[in-house]
């Protein structure tokens, strides 16, 4: 599990790296707000620790920026700050939780824990390889890139993705994606299949979307 911690505080950075390590966590850090922005959108993390006052860009802002590009990444704010307006602030820019400073190595590290549990993480988010897909608002994203797809692209990712590692047949996947159900040319969903390759950046023989000849389609990740 890696986790990005965005401070300035040389000290409270260095106090959690050390706590986070000794729990087995990778952790990386920033010291203002465009750094820690930049690295938490061109990297993978799990989860992203994020102070409030920074310099260059403020927590607050980093967050939004941050989640209109990944919607599902947990943060927690470190903050000093704690009044209702705050903390109403805090949420709608799109924070997860709040720890307020100073605070204890463990409450921090049971919060951590709280945000990383599968069942914490949003369910109707599926993911294949560096692919997110949030069923409830329809982003998709790649490399934390956002991907625009029309309602039917969509509709056939999600298929194929909610049903990983087995192959789909054209046949089921035109009654379920297109709710067809009587004979039908299936070569419309070469059609679609193309556009959402290229959307995604997946060449034609990418393992992600695997072409099952005369059958159909199979999205795994092995
Ligand atoms: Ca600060």
């Amino acid at each position: 599990m890696k986790i990005l911690i965005i401070e300035d505080e040389k000290g409270i950075t260095e106090f959690l790296q050390q706590g986070l390590e000794e729990e087995a966590y990778e952790t990386s850090s920033a010291r203002d707000g465009i750094t820690g922005l930049e690295k938490a959108l061109n990297n993978h993390f799990d989860l992203i620790l994020l102070d409030w006052m920074l310099p260059g860009l403020n927590g607050i802002d980093v967050c939004r920026a941050y989640r209109k590009q990944n919607p599902s990444t947990p943060i927690i704010f470190l903050t000093a700050k704690d009044t209702l307006a705050d903390t109403i602030a805090g949420l709608q820019s799109g924070a997860n939780d709040f720890i307020k400073k100073p605070f204890h190595f463990e409450e921090l590290l049971e919060r951590i824990k709280v945000q990383l549990r599968p069942d914490t993480i949003e369910k109707e988010t599926i993911t294949l390889g560096d692919i997110i897909i949030n069923c409830t608002n329809h982003q998709v994203h790649r490399m934390t890139k956002p991907v625009h797809l029309t309602q039917k692209e969509f509709d056939l990712l999600e298929y194929l993705v909610r049903n990983k590692g087995r192959v789909c047949t054209r046949k089921e996947l035109i009654e379920n994606v297109w709710n067809i159900h009587f004979d039908y040319n299936t070569s419309v969903i070469d059609v679609f299949m193309n556009s959402l390759r290229k959307k995604l950046g997946l060449p034609k023989h990418e393992d992600l979307i695997r072409t099952v000849r005369g059958i159909g389609f199979i999205a795994t990740e092995s």
